[in-house]
């Protein structure tokens, strides 16, 4: 599966002596990070896009060559295999997972498109999106407009802050209303920007950490948020003490407080439990290494199901369903086949863009399965 104009064997000019290579650098990257790796390819067998592809320059290990080819000045950006895999790469993180050298692919990734997706780099939908969620005003009118749960003006401080997600409350407007069920204490402030998520995976690492720190200025304490993606990216850059995913947070204070949590009725599907698959968010799962929680929380109302490819990124991405819609689709494809043979009846999401990508591969396999955001699932139980 290669991009037009891509050349998936093309190749790399040699690496040159040690000596050579440190008399030139481009400075893209930081160099502890990116020379890390011990070229293993331990990471090879859990990658989405290598398990599609087979190719080298496809993987985790042939894309940190790649890197290392453009730091030193071997290829530049202008390089049509450099910006393919720019793009194909998910970003899902799964690399780090398993790598014996504990390579931070994540922040090699995020340096990469920095560079890669500068002017005429830059992909159009990735660019509109980084334009878009800038405009803090028109995410809240949006929410407005779609019904989310609405805004109760200043930030208390000994309350945990419902963070709004800029494209969840638009396009799931649902979510918000049912955490604020779950969590009837939660405050949500006014004035909520993007945590900055968004840029940070599609070029714009710097106004990224910019956004998280000025979202973590408007909700001093602890911040919930329903969207895996970005309640992992908010943690890393203002702590995980004080960010926390909403399963995870739902989980801890109902066990260290049980009378805290409402009566949960099982959930029935034609008087049976209800079969309900988890689908993890790579980078709450590969980031933060959070995923019991929304399990355990799922086997309180229903029957959980594990899914093989549950751990295994859905192919939603933030942009890259619709960046790289056929790779997209064939990374979600398995997925679909296991929820039919499991015979599920919900298929759970932890985030905004997940839900999107589920809820489209159901509908295009033409399945009896509903998605739904944990906190739907729960409200169901109410
Ligand atoms: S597992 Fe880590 S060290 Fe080994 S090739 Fe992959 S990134 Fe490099
Ligand atoms: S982030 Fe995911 S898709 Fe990208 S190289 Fe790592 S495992 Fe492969």
């Amino acid at each position: 599966m290669t991009g037009p104009g891509h050349s998936a064997t093309a190749p790399i000019p040699a690496e040159p002596g040690a000596s050579a290579a440190a008399a030139y650098r481009a400075g893209i990257f930081d160099p502890t990070v990116l020379s890390a790796c011990i070229s293993c390819g331990f990471c090879l067998p859990v990658c989405p896009t290598y398990a599609q592809t087979k190719l080298e320059n496809s993987s985790p290990r042939g894309r940190i060559t790649l890197m290392r080819a453009l730091e030193e000045g071997r290829l530049d950006e202008d390089d049509p295999t450099l910006q393919h895999q720019a793009g194909l790469c998910l970003g899902c993180r799964a690399c780090e997972t398993v790598c014996p050298a504990g390579v931070k692919y994540g922040e090699l990734l995020e340096q990469w498109r920095d560079h890669q997706w500068r002017g005429r780099h830059t992909p159009p939908i990735a660019g509109a999106l980084r334009a878009g969620v800038r405009v803090t005003p028109a995410l809240a009118v949006g929410g407005l407009l779609r019904g989310a749960a609405r805004t109760t003006g200043a930030p208390e401080p000994d309350r945990p802050h419902l963070m709004l997600g800029c494209l969840e409350r638009s396009l799931y407007p649902k979510v918000s209303r049912a955490a604020l069920r779950l969590i009837p204490d939660a405050d949500v402030p006014e004035g909520q920007g993007c945590c900055g998520a968004l840029h940070a995976h599609n070029g714009g690492s710097r106004e990224a950490a910019e956004m998280a720190q000025r979202l973590g200025e408007r909700m001093p304490g602890t911040i919930v948020s329903t969207s895996g993606g970005c309640a992992a990216y908010l943690a890393h850059q203002l702590g995980h003490d004080r960010v926390k995913e909403v399963g995870e947070f739902l989980l801890s204070r109902w066990d260290e407080n049980p009378a805290s949590m409402p009566p949960l009725r099982p959930i029935l599907v034609d008087g049976r439990p209800a079969r309900v698959g988890v689908k993890d968010s790579c980078q709450l799962r590969n980031g933060l290494g959070v995923f019991a929680q929304s399990r355990a929380l799922v086997g309180r109302v229903a029957e959980l199901v594990e899914l093989p490819s549950a751990g295994v990124c859905c192919g939603g991405a933030g942009t890259y369903s619709m960046l790289q819609p056929e790779m997209s689709r064939a990374v979600l494809d398995p997925t679909l086949t296991q929820a039919r043979d499991l015979g599920l009846d919900y298929l759970v999401s932890l985030n905004v863009v997940c839900t999107r990508q589920l809820a489209s591969g159901v509908r295009r396999a033409k399945l009896p399965v509903r998605v739904l955001h944990l906190v739907e699932l729960l409200e169901l139980a109410l």
